[in-house]
């Protein structure tokens, strides 16, 4: 049974049918958004299995939302079911709020983005399409190699030159065919536009590109209803880019309001770097649609490093998202960014890379300037693993000691501070 109803845009409200592989809407360019048919999900044993808050296997636990039709096609490495952790340092204080965290670096590839690979590839498979392009900073494109392998698909990937060689190396390892470019990733998605337009190529980015990969962004609020037993926390927290997977996560709340499992959603935090911040800015200023961001500038982030220039509107759904759940945007510094990554890795033995712990600097940040009440449950989402960009840490990271095998020589380095 086909629980697919239709598509539509978010902008000019114009509705499609449900057919193969579709972008952007076709009269105004609007973002398009898939819609379900939630009378019949309710006929089904779906809200009994989401109130059954017991274990989940992976996002296809929510195939009843999810855009395919066959199960046959579903191509999956097991992702999604990632831990809830708490934040050992604000459990014992009543004064302040509790901090959770969702580890999405447990993913298969160390990341969210396995997510909506695993939705956008199935769907390509559905379709019976071939050859596949995204454009990259890292972690969408070692996802997508990574499924398009498990599916024996071509794939083509295009990164922007100062990508992280891990990531590329996974790319390759996967099957991908990786091409690098001069320039960053708004040149890098405007190139594979070209390439997907010219050739007929299947075109996965994961920005607002198309709806199928915002739908696999949205089971990680599925998964979040499920583990605080149907009552999610007050705040979630997210790193930010272009924002799809905060705005998936939106929708992923609003379609359990709609199927009457939930009557308020979460407040959405999204948090950018300030070297790169066209949606804070534009929240910041009180504006209603984002800007292309022109300003130079580096960060450590370099996930989240998103100028919008060419599609700042994808930017505006994101802000739109963010104020209709009561929520914030911020900003945070390099340093802040370093001193999460370093407090995560040293207090909870987690390793995220710069662009993953870009949440937390916010959570802190909030919590500082007392945006929370004591009675709040704060849950941040750290984006991505450190293990495919220790680059990271390493240049804040003293060369380990290099010493003669002798007691003598251990002992005048015993204690004292550690590497950092
Ligand atoms: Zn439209």
């Amino acid at each position: 049974m086909t629980t697919l109803r239709d598509i539509k845009c978010v902008s000019c409200g114009a509705t499609y049918p449900v057919g193969k592989f579709v972008y952007k809407c076709p009269q105004c360019n609007g973002i398009l958004e898939i819609r379900y048919d939630y009378e019949a999900i309710k006929k089904t044993d779906f809200l009994e299995r989401m109130q059954d808050y017991g274990t989940i296997r992976n996002i296809w636990d929510f195939q009843e939302l999810l855009p395919v039709d066959h199960a046959r096609n579903i191509v999956s490495l097991e992702e999604g079911n990632t831990p809830i952790l708490e934040y050992a340092d604000f459990v014992q204080d009543d004064s302040k709020p509790s901090l959770f965290i969702k580890d999405e670096s447990r993913n298969p590839t160390g990341s969210f983005k396995d997510r909506p690979l695993s939705v956008a590839i199935s769907k390509v498979k559905e379709d019976g399409s071939q050859a596949i392009i995204t454009s990259t900073h890292g972690n969408a494109g070692v996802a997508m190699a990574a499924y398009a392998a498990k599916a024996r698909l071509d794939s083509y990937i295009i990164v922007p030159d100062d990508t992280e060689v891990d990531k590329v190396v996974m790319m390759q390892a996967f099957g991908s065919k990786v091409f690098q470019i001069e320039g960053d990733i708004s040149d890098a998605y405007n190139f594979s536009l070209l390439i997907s337009d010219e050739l007929g190529l299947v075109n996965l980015a994961t920005t607002f590109l198309s709806p199928y990969t915002t739908e696999g962004d949205k089971t990680i609020a599925f998964e979040v209803y499920k583990q605080f037993q149907g009552n999610p926390p007050e705040w979630m927290v997210f790193p930010i880019g272009a924002g799809p997977l905060l705005v998936g996560c939106y929708k992923g709340f609003k379609e359990l309001m709609d199927l009457g499992l939930l009557n308020r959603m979460p407040k959405l935090v999204a948090v950018q770097s300030e070297k790169c911040a066209p949606i804070a800015k534009a929240y910041e200023q009180g504006l209603d649609e984002v800007a292309e961001w022109r300003e130079e500038g580096e960060t450590i982030a370099v996930g989240i490093h998103e100028p919008l220039r060419g599609y700042p509107e994808d930017g505006t759904i994101t802000l739109q998202r963010i104020k209709e759940s009561g929520g914030i945007a911020l900003t945070v510094s390099d340093n802040e960014i370093v001193q999460a990554m370093f407090d995560l890795a040293r207090k909870e033995a987690i390793f995220p890379e710069p662009t993953g712990a870009v949440g937390f600097a916010g959570a802190m940040k909030l919590y500082r300037q007392n945006q929370f009440k004591a009675e709040d449950r704060v849950l941040v989402l750290i984006s991505g693993s450190g293990y495919k960009e220790s680059g990271g840490y390493k240049k804040y990271l003293k060369d380990p000691v290099k010493i003669e095998r002798s007691l003598a020589a251990f002992k005048t380095h015993f204690g004292g501070e550690s590497d950092e």
